[in-house]
């Protein structure tokens, strides 16, 4: 195979590969062992300045580059993923505490964005509208909208900084990304080599490496870029929500935040399906994922059955070091989220939730947890989890367990199980969220597909047409090709 990448405390900060010029080093942690990965100095206020600028310098000319040639340069990053897929594994496992299962679903998706945004220059078109103005052309052309900022967390760092940085460039604009500080190497940096390996132009990309508490207001206030693509929580998004409209300028965000998914049994379901679609939906990346469940919503009859079936499941899942093939549930990312996760095994029995399955952490690894007699009230259903614990609640009926679906502030992704087809789709209809799965769990994410949520949890839609959408923007421009008719 082809040599690692070497240097990665190098940054692509507006053409040059170099270092951060903040005068402080980020260390990049092993969240299963502990060991620093590599020190990395960080980038300041002025490497964001010449970053944004560089790429609105540059970006007019990668635009006018033409749709062949910058879809030809995603299909190169594809076969950049597959050559270096073992290198990107190892990354995700190590920075991320990604499990081998989870590191290859994570490749593949950020693999399958880039080959979708292969094809996006071509499907960018404009339209030519009929107009009721005699000899009017009325013609509605699309252009990139610029400079784009992404910032991206670090639960799926490649795939959710790849989801916007590749159909965001395929479509003609320039990027700066700003990964999360825990993972800058697959937030960002591994990015920034595949696409400088595949042919981008130097400068319309560029990796900042950087606390968002430091530079984050900086990079969205920041007058050249016009879009925000921002995934993470809600609370950070919010504030930059505050932050895109306020001062001078007004920007566009998307902001992709928390959610609290509900996995609802209903009475009527494939109980072992259920199962299985809940084990992989609850502790895929240890929970820590936006779309995971958060709470199990079971009708009645079945409680008692389908707790009894995901307890037997889950006290069998292998955990520990993620380096192992056969672990499910590694580590979580830091010291932080064991402090909030431990506090909120703690709250739930303080409340009265029963632990059905237990175990002290080891580490950053906690054992999965299951608690049974939850309630709409306790924390461990109202808030977003992010780990490996759920509840499971009894809804008295059908109807219960929507209500008990929309109680919640977020709005993501959903299930619901049941053998009835359109019972499902109807109750699916009238679920407050942007995504719904039947008899699947709600963890789906396809290249093509609208990704987003609603209420609290965001505004847009990522993925296919919806890309286009977002990372474009329309102008209606007129011709009058004969003399109007005007009322005075
Ligand atoms: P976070 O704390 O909001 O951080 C996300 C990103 O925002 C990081 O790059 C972070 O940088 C940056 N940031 C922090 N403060 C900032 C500020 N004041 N201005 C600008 N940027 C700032 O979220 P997280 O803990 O990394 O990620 C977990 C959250 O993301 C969960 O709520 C999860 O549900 C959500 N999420 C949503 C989706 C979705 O598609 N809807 C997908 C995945 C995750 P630093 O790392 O330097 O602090």
């Amino acid at each position: 195979g082809k040599p690692r990448y070497q240097n990665l405390e190098l940054q692509p900060i507006a053409g040059q590969w170099r270092v951060g010029s903040a005068e402080r080093d980020l260390n990049v942690i092993d969240p299963f062992t502990g060991e620093s990965l590599l020190s990395l100095p960080m980038a300041s206020r002025e490497d964001l300045d010449h970053a944004y600028r560089a790429a609105q310098t540059v970006q007019a000319e990668w635009a006018a580059m033409g749709p062949t040639t910058r879809g030809d340069i995603m299909r190169r990053a594809v076969d950049i993923f597959d050559e270096r897929k073992e290198e990107i594994l190892d990354w995700l496992i190590r920075e991320s505490g990604s499990t081998s299962i989870k590191a290859e679903i994570e490749w593949a998706s950020a693999r399958a964005i880039t080959l979708e945004s292969a094809s996006l220059p071509g499907r960018a078109h404009g339209r030519i509208l009929p107009s009721d103005v005699p000899g009017k052309e009325s013609r509605v052309y699309r252009a990139p909208l610029g400079v784009v900022g992404v910032i991206s967390p670090w639960n799926f760092p490649l795939h959710l900084s790849a989801r916007s940085v590749s159909p965001a460039l395929a479509l003609g604009n320039a990027v700066v990304i700003k990964p999360a500080s825990d993972t800058p190497i697959t937030g960002g940096l591994l990015l920034a080599r595949i696409f400088e390996e595949a042919g981008l132009p130097q400068g319309v990309l560029s990796v900042l490496v950087g606390a968002g508490s430091d530079i984050g207001d900086a990079f969205v206030e920041h007058p050249v870029p016009s879009f925000i693509s921002f995934t993470g929580s809600t609370p950070v998004g919010r504030n930059i929500g505050r932050l895109a409209s306020g001062g001078t300028h007004l920007k566009r965000v998307a902001l992709e935040l928390g959610g609290n998914s509900p996995f609802v049994v209903l009475a009527d379901a494939d109980v072992e399906a259920a199962v299985n679609a809940a084990v992989v939906g609850k502790f895929l990346h240890q929970g820590q994922i936006c779309m995971a469940i958060n709470r199990i919503i079971v009708e009645a009859p079945l409680v008692e059955e389908f707790t009894q079936r995901f307890v037997a499941r889950v006290k069998a899942l292998p955990y520990g070091d993620p380096k192992r093939p056969e672990t499910v549930v590694g580590p979580v990312i830091n010291a932080k989220q064991l402090a909030g996760l431990k506090d909120k095994i703690r709250k739930a029995q303080q409340e009265g939730a029963e632990m059905l399955v237990g175990g002290e952490p080891q580490g950053n690894v906690i054992p999965p947890h299951v608690f049974g007699n939850v309630t709409a009230d306790m924390e461990i259903a109202r808030e977003e989890i992010f780990g490996p614990l759920v509840g499971i609640q009894s809804a008295r009926d059908a109807e219960h367990a929507l209500e008990l679906c929309n109680s919640s502030e977020y709005g993501l992704s959903s299930a619901v199980f049941t053998r009835d087809t359109s019972r499902g789709v109807q109750f699916a209809q009238r679920i407050q969220a942007g995504m719904t799965h039947i008899n699947d769990m709600p963890v789906n994410d396809e290249a093509n597909a609208p990704f987003g949520g609603e209420k609290n949890s965001g505004l847009g839609r990522f993925n296919g047409d919806w890309a286009i959408e977002e990372f474009t923007s329309d102008q209606w421009v007129t011709v009058q090709h004969a003399p109007r008719q005007y009322p005075f």
